[in-house]
Formats: structure tokens, C-alpha cells, sequence
């Protein structure tokens, strides 16, 4: 069984970008449903599962869509929330040194970030991902697409673009939301850590451990 993670700070931590009531739905309704659902299916499946990542990969290869859609958006909640931080902190070090290179400059990739978030047709994610050669990237993908079954680049950071990310506290305006959370919400010093792991430096994040079968019987 798989776990919802806790929210790394206050629900109200990130207001007035993402506000309390607005944690309030996105984690304990919408997050605490894909875990649900995900657990629900690989139950009724028969299935036990090591790690959300395998589970991921394996619902894409065999094409599991509900399964797929249901893990993978557990998954990109939970390194959304471990992504962002109330610390308002700089890139520094060699993030730094990448961002400049990539982008010019942090307002660079504010720009970059902001358009691939507004870009996204409907809803998904906007990602700043590193390849193993540490070049950067922005990327944004659809519905529940994710890094875990698309493999290659490491995220080091990411903004949920669906509209109940943001309707609460912005309403309508995306891009609003988009440039106030890339200037508070994100958590750099996770980025450096991700950015770390993608030149084989460390290990990148991972969601939680299932709660292994022998405990689940015990229980
Ligand atoms: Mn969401």
C-alpha cells in the first residue's frame, strides 16, 4: 500500500501563491485520491509492487491507462510538494552556473518556465529537467505524463498546471500564477540535489516506500 506523504511544511506556508484552502483541496482531496485509486487497482489486480516508479513504468509499457494516470499523478503531487519551499532561497553553485548557461539568467528561466506553463494546452506540468551532461531544460507535459515512465532527463523542479492547482487563488490567470510561484515557491536546494543525481551525484527523489505485504498482514 501506498502512502500519501505529508506536506513538507504548513498548509498556509506558500500563501499567498498557493493559499491554505487551495493546499487544503489539492493534497488532502485530489493527492489522497490518485493514492487511493492507485492502491485500489493494484489490489484488485493482484498486484504487489516494490516502488511507485516501477509501477509507473510497467502501467505505460502495458498500457494500464487508468493505473498509469492514477500512479503517475500520486507520484508528480509528491515531487511537486517536495519541490517547493517557503525559504525563497537562490540557485547557487554549479544550479547557478547551468541556469546562467541555459538560460542567461535566472529571469531567463522565469521567462522559459512561465511560457512552457502557459503553453501547456489544458492541464499537465511545466518541468525544469537536466539531462546526464547537466544541460537544462524546460518541458512540459500532458495530464499525468511524468519523468519516471518517460525516463531520461531528472526533473529538478516542477509547477502543476492543472487549473485546480491555481483556480482558487488566480482564478483564470495561469501566467499570473505561473510568475508568482516561480519567484517564492521553488525549492532550490532540492534542485541542486536533483541536478546533483542527474550527473550521477547522489540519488534522485523517489516516493515513499509501499508499506511492505508482511506489515499489511500483520495490521
Ligand atoms: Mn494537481
Amino acid at each position: 500500500m501506498f502512502s500519501l506523504p505529508e506536506l513538507p511544511y504548513a498548509y498556509d506556508a506558500l500563501a499567498p501563491v498557493i493559499s491554505e484552502r487551495t493546499m487544503h483541496f489539492h493534497h488532502d482531496k485530489h493527492h489522497a485520491a490518485y493514492v487511493k485509486t492507485t492502491n485500489e487497482l493494484l489490489q484488485k489486480a493482484g498486484k504487489t509492487a516494490a516502488d511507485l516508479e516501477s509501477v509507473i513504468a510497467d502501467s505505460a509499457k502495458a498500457s494500464e491507462r487508468k493505473l498509469f494516470n492514477n500512479a503517475a499523478q500520486a507520484w508528480n503531487h509528491a515531487f511537486f510538494w517536495a519541490a517547493m519551499s517557503p525559504a525563497r532561497a537562490a540557485p547557487e553553485g554549479e544550479l547557478k552556473g547551468a541556469i546562467d548557461k541555459a538560460f542567461g539568467d535566472l529571469a531567463g528561466l522565469k521567462t522559459a518556465f512561465t511560457t512552457g506553463g502557459v503553453d501547456q494546452f489544458g492541464s499537465g506540468w511545466v518541468w525544469l529537467v537536466a539531462d546526464a551532461d547537466g544541460a537544462l531544460r524546460v518541458l512540459s507535459t500532458h495530464d499525468a505524463d511524468d519523468f519516471v515512465s518517460l525516463t531520461k532527463p531528472t526533473p529538478l523542479i516542477v509547477c502543476d498546471v492543472w487549473e485546480h492547482a491555481y483556480y482558487l487563488d488566480h482564478q483564470n490567470d495561469r501566467k499570473a500564477y505561473l510568475e508568482a510561484w516561480f519567484d517564492a515557491a521553488p525549492n532550490w536546494a532540492f534542485a541542486a540535489s536533483q541536478f546533483a543525481a542527474a550527473k550521477g551525484q547522489g540519488e534522485a527523489w523517489r516516493y515513499p516506500a509501499p508499506v511492505a505485504q508482511s506489515q499489511e498482514r500483520a495490521a
